[in-house]
């Protein structure tokens, strides 16, 4: 059903039902069972992990925390929790944020010394009256809660940041396929409730103290539990300054599909994006109904998709070609 349609049948039953209107949806298209997305390569794994805390009965929140917490936990994901890719200073400092279906969110921000920031960004939702926490604040918060302080610079990524100041390179390093600095999630549980996860060393060799998109509640992530939501990986400006995974949620919530929606907030980050062409920028979002589908501007962008015992990785749809 294209755009137009959809809104139209959304809204004339919107009309009648309110929020009505998303569940005759589903029941026209639903996909059975749950659905879990997340960014590139790295999402098969947390899929799978994802997916297997569902299975044992966990929660969708639970699926999405525990999901990306595999990845904070290897040293050789190399951009995420222990093993991410450290700022100028050459200190690892991590951002991530936490969503749920009651529309409750949790973030810390330039956290040091914790492998696991998603999981204090919960326990800021879950134990707290605020949603964000950033730096020494954060890092005293999850010392608090029983978060274990550890050294997060790896032999692999010290050498890595050695290398670059050795060559004097201050260019942001390129985000693609095989360097990227993110991992979000979105997943719907098989009662078609929704929450994300983001979570990130950001972009490598960022000035010391630099916030990216990924903890930020609208930009890096965003979940409507009676819509859709969505998540980003790559320039975190430019997604700040386009509210880009609000925006996608939004344009979902206006009848757009997530490939539609992903498309054309990445349209508008290269229309108002002055330097737009060298950055990578991709989105993937997933609807109330298990719809999903990413886009990115750069060829290169992956991301994982399982549901119905399947699990793929994706190449996602770009506004640019390489060598184009
Ligand atoms: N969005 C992240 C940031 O800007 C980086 C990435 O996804 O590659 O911090």
């Amino acid at each position: 059903m294209n755009s137009r349609r959809r809104f139209l049948s959304l809204s004339a039953l919107g009309s009648l039902t309110g929020l009505g209107t998303v569940k005759a949806f589903a029941q026209e298209k639903s996909v059975n069972g749950s659905v879990i997305l997340s960014t590139w390569n790295i999402g098969i794994r947390a899929n799978v992990r994802a997916n297997e805390v569902l299975e044992s009965g966990g929660s969708v929140l639970d699926c999405v925390e525990k999901g990306v917490n595999l990845i904070e936990n290897d040293p050789n994901a190399g951009t995420v929790g222990i093993g991410g890719f450290p700022d100028e200073e050459g200190h690892v400092t991590l951002d991530a944020c936490i969503m749920d279906s009651a529309q409750r969110c949790g973030s810390v921000a330039f956290l040091q010394h914790i492998k696991n920031p998603v999981s204090v960004a919960r326990k800021v939702m879950e134990e707290t009256k605020h949603v964000m926490l950033v730096g020494e604040g954060a890092l005293n918060f999850a010392l608090k809660h029983g978060f274990k302080k550890e050294i997060l610079l790896t032999e692999r990524s010290l050498a890595g940041w050695k290398k670059r100041i050795a060559e004097r390179d201050d260019q942001l390093p390129e985000i693609n396929v095989e360097n990227h600095d993110t991992i979000g999630m979105v997943a719907r549980d098989a009662n078609g409730n929704l929450a994300g996860s983001c979570t990130t060393s950001g972009a490598g060799m960022k000035l010391h103290g630099r916030v990216g998109d990924s903890p930020i509640i609208g930009a890096g992530l965003y979940v409507d539990n009676d819509v859709g939501a969505a998540c980003a990986t790559g320039w975190g400006e430019a997604v700040i300054e386009n509210a880009g995974s609000a925006m996608v949620v939004e344009l979902m919530r206006h009848g757009r599909s997530p490939q539609e929606a992903c498309e054309e907030i990445v349209q508008r980050i290269a229309n108002k994006f002055q330097e737009w062409k060298p950055i990578q920028v991709g989105f993937i979002a997933l609807n109330k109904v298990g719809e999903t589908d990413g886009f990115a501007i750069q060829e290169g962008f992956t991301y994982a998709h399982h549901s119905g015992g399947q699990n793929q990785s994706i190449k996602s749809k770009s506004l640019l070609k390489r060598d184009a």
